[in-house]
Formats: C-alpha cells, structure tokens, sequence
C-alpha cells in the first residue's frame, strides 16, 4: 500500500530556539487537525537540532524525523561529516539524497548518491531520493530522459529490499525556492514517468508502491491539486515548510 508523506525542509533556517518553537507549534497542530491516518509528517531540521526534535515529537506517531545529509563513510577521520549510525542514534528515521542544492553546491554526483543511501539504508535509515531537472533540460523538452538517467545511474543499483525502503521526490529545479510550481499536469506526467521507469528496473508492484513526493514551490494553496493527481504521493516542502500554519494546511490537503 502506497504511503502518502509530508515532508518539510528546514535547509539552513532556524536558531535553536526557532526551531524548538516551530516544531512544537507543527506537533500541536498535526495533533489538533489532522485525523486519521492517511498521511505521515516528517521535519528535516539541520543537525544540531535534529536530538532536540526527535524528543519532542517522540509522543506523536505521525511525526516523523528526517536529516538533511548524510556521510558516505560509516566513521573516522571525515572532519565535518554526519554518519549514519550517529543519525540513528538520535532518532532520524529519514534521509535527503540527492538533493539539487546538494548536487550543485557541494558537487555531488551519482557515484556518491548512491554510497549515501547505501550507508543510510544500512542503518535503517530510509533516503528520500530528489531527482528533478534544470529549467534547460526542461525547455529542450528533454526532462523525462533526464530524470529517468538519474533513477539508472543510482537507484537501480539498489537491491530490491533496498528499493522498498526508499522515498523518491521529484524536484524541477526551476521550481525550487522560485514561486513558479509545476502544473499539476506537468507533475502527473513526470510521476507517472518516474513510476514507469521504476517498474522497468525494479517491477510494476514495487513501482506501484512507491511513494513518489513533488517539491518546488508547493504551498497551502496549490498543494490540494498537486496531491489529487493519481502519482503524487505527497510533497517535499521547502520554503512553507518554516511557517507551521502554512505546513499543516499542506499536510491537511490530503
Ligand atoms: C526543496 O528545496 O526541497 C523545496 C521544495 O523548496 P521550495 O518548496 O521552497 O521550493
């Protein structure tokens, strides 16, 4: 049965302070608002706040905790790097792979990709893997080739029991942090694609099952169109991620 997940990333927003206030006022609501049991909450705080959280929502079972990267290596000499058996340790249940900022900024590439997820899932870590397009690809009307070449060059190199664990978002670039969203047509077809591709290197059952997230711009006012579509299992939230009233009116459009 396929998952449907609100996910919010914080990226590098939020002091301590913020962070503890925003995600009790999310807790609150997410508890107050929503019923059932239809779709599951996850928050991606940076690291040092991710202790804190995984506390604070530890009573809420539809509040789930993610981390915003992880280490390729299991441990050691890697100054500055995150691994997954510390994010275990304090209670991450997810992790971003592969996310555009992370591919651009810190230049991370497929090979790199998919030792992450491996060392997340290893740990029982789950990836959300981001996939998505830049506004060129897009406009030479290449964008299924190209995010089908980025599910080949990474997550068909997981196992199956692997695949079942992990979460895919798609992410237009173009649509990241601008206000200009996919259509809800032209999310569909990417995901209905994406499941395709899926189907072909894994199978139609697994493929079937998997939850497929859309990021880019989502907001409490076009996120209900967005979710109705048969393939979008739900959203990566980035920028209405920060404002709780914003999140839980997303999560509250399914
Ligand atoms: C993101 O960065 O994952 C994202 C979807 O950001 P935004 O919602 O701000 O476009």
């Amino acid at each position: 049965m396929r998952k449907n997940i609100v996910a919010g990333n914080w990226k590098m927003n939020k002091t301590y302070q913020d962070a503890q206030a925003l995600v009790s006022e999310i807790d609150n609501m997410v508890k107050d608002e929503v019923s059932g049991d239809n779709v599951e909450v996850i928050v991606t705080p940076p690291f040092p706040f991710l202790h804190s959280i995984s506390k604070l929502i530890q009573g809420n079972s539809r509040m789930h905790l993610a981390a915003q990267d992880v280490s390729a290596h299991e441990s050691g000499a890697y100054t500055g790097e995150v691994s997954a058996s510390m994010l275990k340790s304090v209670g991450v249940e997810y992790v971003l792979v592969g996310h555009s900022e992370r591919r651009q900024y810190h230049n991370e590439d497929a090979d790199l990709l998919l030792k992450k997820m491996k060392a997340a899932l290893a740990q029982g870590i789950k990836p959300i893997f981001c996939c998505g397009e830049p506004l060129e690809v897009r406009e030479a009307d290449d964008h299924f080739k190209y995010v089908a070449q980025q599910l080949r060059e990474t997550v068909a190199h997981l196992s199956n029991e692997e695949f079942d664990q992990i979460v895919i978002a798609y992410e237009p670039i173009w649509a990241i942090g601008t206000g200009r969203t996919a259509s809800s047509a032209q999310a569909q077809e990417m995901h209905a694609s994406i499941r395709e591709e899926l189907s072909r290197l894994f199978n139609a059952e697994a493929a079937y099952n998997k939850t497929i997230l859309y990021g880019g711009s989502a907001n409490p006012g076009n996120a209900k169109e967005l979710f109705a579509q048969p393939d979008v299992d739900g959203g990566l939230i980035g920028g209405a991620s920060l404002k709780s009233r914003d999140f839980t009116d997303i999560i509250k459009s399914f």
